[in-house]
């Protein structure tokens, strides 16, 4: 099976017959074959793009069920798709088939304060339920850069990181069970309405960070915990990324626990700058953004030992946000970061790798030898406070080569260090050629059994993570393939 191209309009799968099923299952307003429809589900944030053959905006638990039963039958692909800000290609309907849009599926049903949980569909804007769930003074951590835009359903999904990791974890680490649509149309209901729970193996968490491929998830059983009393945000601008990285294990080790620990280097500096008109000295070539949380008087004293931190590690300005005002300049800066970068070249590889925390400053060092000299521009901002950097490798139509021969050399430093290829953002299609650099072998085959287990014809989001599984899975069935591009 070759992958579904952009100019290939003709339906790969999804006959009128089976439109017409398809229809009948879900009604009329929940389905489309319109060009405009397809063309507008044909991406995520990367730059890759495929033509689905319909678009289905499920509205119930029975919906997907529904979809799920027939496509299964008839071995055709389903790819899920939240707000579409994935930046591993995940919700790309690589081979087109049916593309299950699920931002309509978007009720909060319930928060429990005095269980500190919630339960919500999967189609809830992450920063919507954030803000819901602090007007009852409660907190919901995870917190990826995109979270007004994407939702719970994708972070579950991806197993979404972000801003505040170091101090609260990631999206796992909130979730206590869910409701999900197997590839037959069966619901499986996983976990339990208690914060503990080691009944059996952890579905949960097997499927949390599935990207698509194991089940489509309906409902989300979420765990929140008392909202901060207090904030305090400060900045520290420093002469080199050394300096900077190296704070911010010190940091640490004077015991704050900072709910936000972000770095930037030269060269995403100098375009926030030029993007944002930023107010950053212009000898910066690296900073820090630090955020904690706490009591009045818990976050004063860790802004104090804070900021003697970066004074000892070299910071030659610390700015302390006194107003919120200050504080909302100080993180618009934080925020400009990603789209900046496009004012350096027209294309962008954001990788997100993670290496343990002490190994920070080794990781920037390499990846700036790995940009010298080559035509592409290597610039990194992040996570530092758990280690988790966003290499971007920034590039002209025609480099691509370049950049993957760049990529590759960096991962194969990021696991040598002992790191993760991908932090937060998953495998989906980018990664995937370098999954084996990582995961042995026997690894990977134990995945390949668990995906052959829940989705035994492979039609959950194929081309994936392991993209020769559902060619393998529909020569097995000896299913008929439509004529390929
Ligand atoms: C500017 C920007 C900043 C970002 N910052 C961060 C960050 O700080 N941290 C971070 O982790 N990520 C970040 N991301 C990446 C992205 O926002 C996350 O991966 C997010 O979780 C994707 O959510 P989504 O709703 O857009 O999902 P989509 O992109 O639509 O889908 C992502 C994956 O989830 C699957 N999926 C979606 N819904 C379901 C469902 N209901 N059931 C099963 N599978 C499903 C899809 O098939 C796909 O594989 C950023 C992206 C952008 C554009």
């Amino acid at each position: 099976m070759r992958p579904n191209r952009l100019g290939d309009a003709p339906p790969q799968f999804v006959d009128p017959s089976g439109f017409r099923q398809l229809r009948a299952l879900v009604g009329r307003e929940r389905i489309t074959r319109a060009i405009e429809d397809r063309v507008c589900h044909s991406y995520d944030g990367t730059k890759q793009r495929a033509l689905p053959d319909v678009v289905i905006w499920p509205d119930s638990t029975d919906h997907v069920a529904g979809v799920l039963a027939y496509a299964n039958e008839r071995e055709w692909p389903v790819y899920v798709r939240g707000a579409a800000t994935g930046l591993s290609g995940g919700a790309v309907p690589l081979y087109g088939g049916i593309v299950m849009d699920m931002t309509r599926m978007n009720r909060i049903s319930r928060i429990d304060a005095s269980n500190l949980m919630a339960e919500v569909e999967p189609g809830v804007v992450t920063g919507q339920f954030q803000r819901r769930v602090e007007e009852l003074g409660l907190f919901y951590p995870p917190d990826p850069a995109s979270a007004e835009y994407s939702t719970v359903g994708g972070n579950v999904a991806e197993c979404a990181g972000g801003l505040r990791g170091l101090k609260y974890g990631v999206t796992k680490h909130y979730v206590l069970g869910l409701e999900v649509v197997l590839a037959d149309g069966s619901v499986l209901n996983t976990g339990a309405r208690t914060l503990k729970n080691v009944t059996g193996y952890d579905l949960t968490q097997l499927l949390v960070g599935s990207e698509g491929t194991l089940g489509v998830i309906t409902k989300i059983l979420l765990k929140l915990i008392p909202l901060p009393l207090r904030l305090r945000t400060m900045m520290a601008f420093f002469h080199s990324a050394a300096e900077a990285s190296d704070t911010a294990l010190e940091i640490v080790a004077q015991r704050v626990l900072p709910r936000a620990l972000e770095f930037m280097d030269r060269r995403s500096i100098k375009s926030v700058r030029d993007y944002a008109s930023a107010d950053i000295p212009r000898k910066t070539d690296a900073l820090l953004l630090v955020e904690v949380d706490g009591t009045d008087e818990s976050t004063k004293q860790e802004v104090e030992r804070a900021v003697a931190a970066c004074e000892k590690g070299g910071a030659f300005r610390v700015r302390v946000a006194e107003t919120e005002a200050e504080r909302e300049e100080q993180w618009s800066i934080r925020r400009a970061f990603s789209p900046a970068l496009f004012t350096l070249a027209p294309l962008k590889l954001n990788e997100d790798v993670c290496v343990p925390r002490s190994e920070v400053t080794k990781l920037l060092r390499f990846v700036t030898r790995a940009g010298t000299g080559r035509p592409v521009t290597v610039a990194c901002f992040g996570h530092i406070g758990d280690g988790n950097i966003h290499v971007n490798l920034l590039y002209e139509p025609g480099q691509e080569d370049e950049v993957k021969s760049i990529a590759d050399g960096i991962f194969r430093e990021v696991v040598r260090l002992g790191g993760t290829l991908s932090g937060e953002h998953g495998i989906g299609t980018s990664k995937a050629p370098f999954l084996e650099i990582e995961l042995p072998p026997a690894q990977i085959e134990i995945m390949k059994s668990l995906k052959r287990l829940f989705d035994p014809k492979g039609i959950l989001n194929p081309g994936k993570i392991f993209p020769d599984e559902f060619s393998r899975a529909r020569r097995e069935s000896r299913a008929i393939l439509p004529a390929g591009p």
